[in-house]
């Protein structure tokens, strides 16, 4: 921005300095014209003041005429007023554009030859977003698709307007026609409130909506790969859970719209794999926080942390003695991105095998608003258990480790206080009124990304 401005505050320095020399181009040819009129005059005493020959710009000059020196300030001084005026609209053209100028986060600079078109479906969403800042920094041209159920355009209002970035407003269940390299197919709401809200819209975008980007994949001959989750295990009776297998799933119960949705959808992969030679990865997500989560995600951790800031009562669904393992986003995007650049085509579980039960959770995130922000006078308040949840999820990613060269870095309570604080700006800015917007700068954690 200081470069621009000052390039602007040059131009406008030399616009002042060849409006003065026009100013004194024009004065010194009127006293030209002057000078010869006057000559004429004296050559020919008779005439009145006709003279063809010269241009007729001093032809308002009354016959009482002033003196040169008066006539010089007054067209000088006018002139000068009147390149002023339109210097200062310009200037405050030029100071409009520059406040309301973009800036975008630095890319790397990446020859044709490296440089891809990928697209991220489900891009302005908590995880896609994150991904979408990871490439675009990488200096890939990034295309969105998303049809903002619960994704928001400030999580990538950054891009907006980057030459490398393209937003598409899209439903992937109608089908897409355009030119990539790969497909991250992240669409699909991950919330269990977000997805059981409207389940065969659930089930369409996971079938339907991944069909047509195995289309899509098929027709441009990209790589696709398709975020799936830890819900293909349905409630595991293998612990931790390893690739290979099969699940527990209740087919018509109210997570199946997500689990057997998912579950389709890694089919329908290895479907366009065998068939069409389409090139897939399937990544199997675990619980997975961070910046960006909506407030009104409901999942466990943003409900938590919402919770304690706001004094509320922490909800525990059932005993809280059922388990998760919780990663920290970015390094899932490492992990999402080294699967993609690999060469194995059969699903890799992604997640941080650091397992707490739920209510060993909610006592950790406490004490974490305790011991930064305030302390907290929230309660513990047992809520009926939800229908069919896993009661222990761990994800073994040995295969993750040994295929991809990828393991979590980011320790869960570093994870945590950064997600504390993020939610907590949120509501700060909630309370003031103001648009959010979280840059990939803070993400500037201790740890080295690999
Ligand atoms: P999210 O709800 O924040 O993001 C999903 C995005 O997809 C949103 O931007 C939403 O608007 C968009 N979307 C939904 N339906 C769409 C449609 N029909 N067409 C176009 N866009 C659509 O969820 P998230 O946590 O970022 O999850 C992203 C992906 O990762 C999902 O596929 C989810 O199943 C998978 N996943 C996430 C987790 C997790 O813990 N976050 C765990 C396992 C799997
Ligand atoms: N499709 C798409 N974009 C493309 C190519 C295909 O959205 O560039 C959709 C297409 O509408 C179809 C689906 O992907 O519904 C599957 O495509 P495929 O070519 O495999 O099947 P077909 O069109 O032969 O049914
Ligand atoms: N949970 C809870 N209170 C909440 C939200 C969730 O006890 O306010 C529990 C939920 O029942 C589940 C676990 O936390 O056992 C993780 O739930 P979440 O919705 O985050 O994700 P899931 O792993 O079930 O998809």
């Amino acid at each position: 921005m200081p470069v621009r401005s000052g390039h602007v505050a040059q131009s406008l320095k030399k616009l002042t300095f060849y409006s003065s020399l026009l100013a004194i181009g024009y004065v010194a040819s009127l006293t030209l014209n002057h000078d010869a009129r006057q000559e004429s005059e004296r050559s020919d005493s008779n005439s009145k003041i006709i003279n063809n020959n010269l241009p007729n710009i001093d032809s308002n000059i009354p016959t009482d005429q002033p003196s040169l020196t008066e006539l010089y300030a007054q067209v000088a001084g006018d002139i000068h007023k009147k390149f002023e005026s339109q210097i200062e609209n310009l200037e405050a053209k030029v100071l409009h554009l520059d406040n309301t100028k973009k800036s975008h986060p630095n890319v790397k600079f990446l020859p044709e030859n490296q440089r891809k078109r990928i697209l991220v479906t489900g891009g302005a969403g908590f995880v896609g977003s994150h991904l979408v800042d990871s490439l675009m920094i990488d200096g890939h041209e990034v295309i969105v698709v998303d049809n903002f159920f619960t994704g928001r355009r400030r999580n990538i209002e950054h891009w907006i307007g980057h030459e490398n970035f393209e937003l598409i407003h899209h439903d992937v269940v109608e089908p897409l026609y355009i030119e990539i390299d790969e497909i991250y197919h992240l669409a699909c709401p991950a919330s269990p409130p977000h997805y059981m809200y409207n389940p065969i819209k659930t089930i369409k975008t996971s079938s339907i909506g991944t069909l047509n980007m195995l289309g899509l994949a098929k027709r441009v001959n990209a790589k696709i790969l398709l975020a799936s989750t830890s819900e293909i295990y349905g409630d595991p009776e293998v612990h931790p859970q390893v690739e290979s297998y099969w699940g527990h799933v209740n087919p018509i119960g109210p997570r199946a719209c997500y689990d057997e949705g998912k579950r389709v959808a890694e089919t329908m992969c290895y479907a366009y794999q065998k068939q069409s030679g389409v090139e897939v990865r399937v990544a199997r997500i675990f619980n997975t926080f961070g910046p960006r989560m909506h407030m009104a995600d409901g999942r466990v951790v943003s409900n938590f942390i919402l919770q304690s800031l706001q004094n509320e009562d922490i909800t525990i669904y059932g005993s809280g003695k059922q388990t998760r393992s919780f990663q920290y986003v970015t390094d899932l995007v490492d992990g999402l991105i080294k699967l993609m650049n690999s060469d194995v085509s059969s699903p890799v579980n992604i997640g941080n095998p650091d397992e707490h039960t739920i209510l060993d959770f909610a006592e950790i995130i406490k004490k974490l608003v305790n011991n930064n922000y305030h302390a907290s006078n929230s309660m513990i308040k047992h809520l009926p258990a939800n229908e069919d949840d896993p009661q222990m999820r761990r994800p073994d990613i040995s295969k993750a480790r040994k295929e991809i060269d990828w393991w979590p870095r980011v320790p869960m309570m570093m994870g945590l206080e950064r997600t504390i604080e993020y939610f907590d700006n949120e509501l700060k800015q909630v309370e003031r009124n103001k648009p959010n917007q979280f840059l990939p700068d803070e993400h500037k954690l201790n740890f080295e990304r690999t």
